[in-house]
């Protein structure tokens, strides 16, 4: 009897902490799904969402939010957009500090930091990525989630064998959830094809003139340090690796492969006619060589795996005992969105977008990312 009662006790103990770890584990996994808050710069005019531009995606995983910056003098609009893919952390904070610092003296800036907002509700499957880092700022810590390169499963389920996207190249099956593989969208097609489909009525309704898509790859990948341009691009884009070369900044210029489509730039400008580039970054949570991913990898970007293949010769960028901090990486994009700004100011006047706010590239490597996040 004394036996059985301890039996029961045992059981009701640990059924009970079972419940516990179920109840954590399932918080901090719904955690997941909710944005972290971005302060916009009070040079704000105006908050959308893409919702507003394709109504299909309100109340989605899809929606995000649009912050548009306009200046009082007339000139041209220029879309930037991060998290395209959210397993890039530099292209999304840079954004981030983009809409945290802007003031727009002439024509249009409109920012997406989270471009593909379900991608920041996971992350990829088996490489124990962590789940957010946080960058030190004066006023405590900002807190970022590291997502997915990929659409959410649970929003978008299942994947086809094969993917045909609206471009018409035929792809694997899980680039139907890789926003950089489905413009120019369909209006009712998967979840991440009417957020490309959205991104492209912004296009057309704000009237925007440039598109820069900002990215990063892996340090063993070739396409890294890089501006990549449309076609109707490349003189925009030589110029701008002109500028950015004397001011000691190392970019490689890529043409973008026309018979690649479905991507951001290549669609942008096929599409839409407009003006657009991408801008590569080195991401050290994302290549193969990497030894352990932990968050202080993806803010400090020091790893010895990478320091012994740079020694044998096996990376595209310099790497060296100080790594490739994420402090570094913002600094690039925003020398590079700087750099294209210029360039098209140069190359049609009547176009030209003048941003004010934006901390120089210098000061962002010298102080790091804390005094420009709100
Ligand atoms: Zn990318």
């Amino acid at each position: 009897m004394k036996n059985e009662r301890a039996h029961i006790g045992t059981s009701v103990g640990l059924l009970v902490l079972g419940a516990a770890a179920a109840f954590l584990a399932g918080r901090e996994f719904l955690s997941m799904r909710s944005a972290e808050p971005v302060h916009p710069a009070p040079g704000l005019t105006r908050q959308e969402l893409l919702s507003r531009y394709l109504p299909a995606l309100a109340g989605t995983p899809g929606d995000t939010d649009v912050y548009i910056f306009e200046g009082r003098e007339p000139g041209g609009t220029v879309l930037v957009t991060g998290g395209t893919h959210a397993n890039e952390p530099a292209g999304y904070v840079s954004a981030v500090v983009l809409a945290e610092n802007l003031r727009v003296a002439k024509g249009k800036v409109v920012v997406i930091p989270r471009a593909n907002a379900s991608g920041f509700t996971c992350n990829d499957p088996q490489e124990a990525n962590p789940q957010r880092f946080t960058v030190e700022t004066a006023g405590g810590p900002r807190v970022f989630r590291l997502g997915s390169r990929l659409t959410n499963p649970v929003h978008q389920w299942p994947d086809p064998t094969l993917y045909e996207n609206p471009a018409g190249q035929m792809l694997s099956a899980s680039e139907v959830r890789n926003l950089n593989r489905c413009y120019p969208g369909r209006p009712r097609g998967y979840l991440t094809e009417r957020v490309a489909y959205g991104i492209m009525e912004l296009i057309r309704e704000e009237k925007v003139d440039l598109g820069i898509d900002l990215h990063e790859s892996a340090p063993e990948y070739p396409v890294i340090n890089a501006i990549v341009f449309h076609d109707a691009s490349a003189e925009l884009a030589a110029l701008a690796q002109m500028s950015l070369q004397s001011e000691g900044l190392e970019f490689r210029l890529e043409a973008s492969p026309p018979n690649l489509r479905g991507l951001s730039h290549r669609e942008w400008g096929d599409t839409a006619g407009i003006k657009a580039v991408l801008i590569e970054t080195p991401n050290p949570v994302q290549g193969r060589l990497k030894g352990r991913t932990t968050a202080a990898l993806v803010v400090e970007g020091k790893d010895k795996a990478y320091l012994k293949a740079s020694r044998l010769g096996r990376l595209f960028i310099p790497y060296d005992e100080k790594g490739v901090p994420l402090s570094e990486r913002v600094a690039r994009h925003l020398a590079g969105v700087e750099a294209v700004l210029q360039s098209l100011a140069e190359l049609e006047p009547e176009k030209a977008v003048a941003i004010e706010g934006v901390p120089a590239w210098r000061r962002v490597l010298d102080e790091g990312l804390g005094p420009f996040l709100r």
